[in-house]
């Protein structure tokens, strides 16, 4: 299975900037991403893509700057927390990303990622802070139901489907070893 670690090179979203007007409505693009079969890793684990990313980007001028916002929706599935079961989950991010040739920039606002740009360009390609915004609004992790009894410690069983029987030791494992050990 191919793991993405990083946005995949057949992720082209430029944005004209000569199609980004000094005054007027903020230029929009929409983008619909595939990740055709790949899974995103971060955290260390596996989000398997339900569906492409939704993208929404929108630029204009602030002064000789350029602002744009990415906007994103998404489904992906990873392992339960507690039983490991595949469990789906939606995600939205939102971050805005200042573009400039000026050396230095005040920071806008809190929100608001200043990229230098070191020379003229045609273009501005989104891919990298698409990206970001995508991994920075990632779950570290998921329950598959608020209540989701998880694996049994003792023999490993899936703790939803049937009660095991094991005797029932929800104290810390670590202490388990301790206690086992004295
Ligand atoms: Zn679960
Ligand atoms: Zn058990």
């Amino acid at each position: 299975m191919r793991r993405l670690v990083s946005f995949p090179v057949e992720w082209a979203c430029g944005i004209l900037i000569s199609s980004v007007r000094k005054n007027g409505e903020p230029r929009e693009e929409r983008f619909e991403l595939p990740f055709d079969g790949a899974v995103v890793e971060y955290w260390g684990q596996d989000y398997t893509p339900l569906a492409p990313l939704s993208v929404r980007i929108s630029a204009n001028y602030a002064s000789d700057d350029i602002v744009t916002r990415v906007s994103l929706s998404g489904a992906f599935s990873l392992p339960c927390s507690r039983c490991l079961a595949e469990t789906g989950i939606a995600i939205e991010g939102d971050m805005r990303y200042l573009f400039t040739l000026r050396d230095t920039v005040d920071a806008p606002d809190g929100d608001t990622d200043a990229i230098r740009l070191d020379g003229f360009r045609a273009e501005l390609e989104m891919s990298p802070y698409i990206w970001e915004t995508l991994i920075l609004n990632l779950p570290e992790g998921a329950l598959c139901k608020e209540d989701c009894k998880g694996l049994c410690p003792v023999c490993g069983r899936d703790r939803n489907a049937r009660d095991c029987g094991c005797a029932s030791d929800d104290s810390d494992p670590r202490l388990r070893v301790l206690k086992s050990l004295l």
